[in-house]
């Protein structure tokens, strides 16, 4: 393992032909800016997913556009977020399933083993592959002006980059967010990892102490365990993913303790030592006070969006550091010549909502559009196992509104494909306005939740209901059944009392 030194700089990737190629696409070696034009009918800030997606939007619009990146191209979700934690989780399962081969019937040899930098090389090609799409050859081929350098605000309407001054009639800040790491005492000293350098890895650590129970800890704790290292998972919280409902999480603690993650909730991490080159973390839960011994730790305590260095004081955008640019509705800045899209400003943040943010501050930006952020319907997965997806509303934020709910659930042990796969672990879980079978949000605990939530989702968009969900023919085996048994629930409901009142008005009473 690259040796620790303090602080978050902690280790570097590999120089391998994977990476040399990914590179190659996403921060081209030589690299110079081009001469800017007099001015820009966009000029985009940060080429991660809202960047790329706003200044290939506004280029097939017609507009002369300028994107600048101070980094890699691709941002968080290519380099260090969704591409390399799934292609690591991928591989953790498969692991998991060989381990549990026999259940199914197949006799492996005793000595299975994971061969940890096999893993990350193939991560590694996965992220070359996938930075091909991304890459700054195809933004040029766009007709995007690509400059690399640091962007500062000199105004309300330009910045400068690597000495150069952008003017533009419209801008974009895509400045995305970066691990916000706790303030433990002795962390930096010891040395820590973070979704930044972790993919750098090339030898497992034996013991990793993972610090934080959110949605990246959680994927990143149970991947490592399941290849091999023995983990810790420190969450401050009762519950892990404090944003789902309880059931959910709670599936996800026995997950976890099933695959022989030693968990520890309502922990705090207060300090941290290395003595006899091992990391000693002391955890406080309740009154009581433990130490543990690992050789890495991991932080995953949540993101903080990037807006500092940017002078924004100077482009008259408002913004803070914890919660980002400010913006309306509409993703307008307090400068009307400058919109925000992606983790810069949005409380959700995930790829897709960068994605579906970008498009309408563009459509806002240059056609005067009227689109609001507040009509989209987003869904989520935590890419656990097994995963853990939401969409609309909880139950709890119903009842805040003072809506009346009715819940649907159907566990995954009622489902055949469930059974037949060994994926009994979970439910669906279809919340609707009492009396109607109008979707106000889901709750999918189940191997697919990914794949599963976007047919709940698309019911949302589409003003289908329940029933609807309960006259579409769904394939036999398939654990998306579970969704339309959920949909024959409410179906039963609703025959069960339109009956009831017949044979009441027949009855004459
Ligand atoms: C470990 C991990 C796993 C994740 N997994 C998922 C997942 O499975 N599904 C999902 O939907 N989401 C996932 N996410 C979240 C997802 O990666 C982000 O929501 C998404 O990348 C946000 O895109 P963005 O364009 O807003 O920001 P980013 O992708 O962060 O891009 C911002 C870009 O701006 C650049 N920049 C910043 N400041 C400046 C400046 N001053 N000048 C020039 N350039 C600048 C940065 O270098 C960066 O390239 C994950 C995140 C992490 C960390």
């Amino acid at each position: 393992m690259t040796a620790p030194s303090p602080g978050r700089a902690y280790s570097v990737p590999p120089e391998d032909a994977c990476e040399r190629e990914h590179l190659r696409s996403v921060r081209p070696p030589g690299w110079h800016n081009p001469e800017p034009a007099d001015r820009y009918g966009l000029v985009v800030v940060g080429a991660g997913t809202a960047g790329q997606v706003a200044a290939n939007a506004a280029a097939a619009l017609g507009a002369k556009v300028a994107l600048v990146e101070h980094g890699l191209f691709g941002g968080n979700c290519l380099n260090i977020g969704c591409v390399p934690s799934k292609s690591i989780i991928r591989t953790s399962r498969l692991y998991a399933e060989m381990r549990n081969a026999e259940q199914y019937g197949v006799q492996m040899p005793d000595d299975i083993r994971v061969d940890f930098a096999a893993v990350m090389r193939r991560m590694r090609g996965i992220r070359a592959r996938i930075s091909r799409a991304q890459s700054v050859r195809r933004m040029v081929a766009a007709n995007v002006d690509v400059f690399f350098g640091d962007a500062r605000f000199t105004g309300a309407d330009s910045l400068t980059v690597d000495g150069s001054r952008l003017r533009f009639r419209k801008a974009l800040i895509a400045t995305g967010a970066r691990p916000d790491t706790p303030s433990i005492p002795g962390l930096a000293e010891a040395g820590y990892f973070t979704n930044e350098t972790v993919f750098n890895l090339t030898e497992a650590p034996r013991r990793l102490l993972v610090i934080g129970g959110g949605p990246l800890g959680c994927e990143m704790a149970q991947a490592f365990c399941r290849l091999g290292v023995r983990t810790i998972i420190a969450q401050e919280r009762p519950l892990f993913l404090p944003r789902e409902e309880r059931d959910a999480a709670q599936i996800l603690a026995d997950s976890f303790a099933r695959d022989g993650m030693e968990v520890r909730l309502n922990a705090r991490a207060v300090s941290v030592r290395v003595e006899g080159g091992e990391k000693l973390v002391d955890l406080v839960t309740d009154d009581y006070r433990s130490t543990v011994a690992v050789d890495a730790i991991l932080t995953g305590t949540g993101r903080v969006p990037n807006v500092d260095g940017l002078n924004l004081e100077s482009a008259g955008v408002s913004y803070d550091n914890t919660t980002g640019v400010h913006v309306d509705d509409f993703l307008r800045t307090d400068n009307h010549r400058i919109y925000a899209a992606g983790d810069a400003c949005l409380v959700d943040k995930f790829n897709h909502t960068a994605e579906a943010s970008a498009r309408i501050a563009v459509r806002n930006a240059l056609q005067s559009g009227r689109e609001r952020v507040h009509d989209l319907v987003i869904p989520w997965c935590t890419y656990t196992d097994p995963e853990i997806a939401h969409v609309g509303l909880y139950v709890r934020q119903a009842l805040e509104r003072k809506i009346p709910v009715k819940t649907f659930t159907v566990p995954m042990h009622d489902v055949d494909r469930a059974i037949t796969d060994d994926d009994e672990m979970g439910f669906v879980k279809i919340h609707v306005r009492e009396g109607t079978d109008h979707i106000l949000g889901a709750t999918i605990v189940a191997r697919h939740a990914g794949e599963m939530i976007n047919e709940i989702t698309l019911a949302m968009v589409a003003g289908a209901g329940l029933s609807a969900i309960a006259r579409t023919i769904h394939s036999y085996g398939t654990q998306a059944e579970a969704i339309k048994l959920a949909a024959d629930a409410y179906e039963r409901t609703r025959a069960a009392s339109g009956h009831s009142s017949f044979l009441q008005r027949w009855m004459g009473r």
